[in-house]
């Protein structure tokens, strides 16, 4: 019987650390910026279904592009209050201030930049002879690998 495969093809950006991307969306539109990190989310971490390993359909793999998207954290002076002051001791201060943190994307709203012909792509799939699978630029069919 013909067996529906369930496993959707998703758009599969793949987007690894140290890539170049363009921001889509967002006040950072448009501006370039290497993956400082990808973090992919698991939905249910529970031990049910072991070994079924599924993104969330909202996306969730996200990245942490350098520089970009950058959310500003006010941090309060605050006191710490220690689990143990010894009576007398200064109470140490957290100083507080403006703390500027890559905040990370979601996916959907980057692009790959093809480091070879400079143009944001697609990504596609080739199998190398030595069966490594390699991305490869949907424009200029260069591979875009980035192993460091
Ligand atoms: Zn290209």
């Amino acid at each position: 019987m013909a067996t529906r495969t369930l496993q959707r093809r998703m758009a599969l950006p793949e987007i690894r650390k140290g890539d170049t991307v363009v921001i889509l969306a967002g006040k950072d539109a448009g501006k370039r910026g290497t993956v400082d990190r990808v973090i992919r989310r698991e939905p249910s971490p529970s031990g049910q279904r072991s070994g079924y390993r599924r993104t969330s359909p909202a996306g969730g793999v996200s990245v942490v592009v350098e520089g970009l998207n950058i959310a500003r954290k006010h941090m309060k002076p605050r006191q710490r209050t220690g689990g143990n002051s010894i009576a007398g001791a200064a109470p140490t201060m957290d100083p507080g201030g403006i703390l500027d943190q890559a905040m990370p994307v979601p996916i959907s709203r980057v692009m790959l930049v093809c480091t070879h012909c400079d143009r944001p792509t697609r990504i596609a799939h080739r199998t190398l002879d030595n069966g490594t699978r390699v991305r490869v630029c949907k424009h200029c069919g260069e591979p875009l690998e980035v192993e460091a």
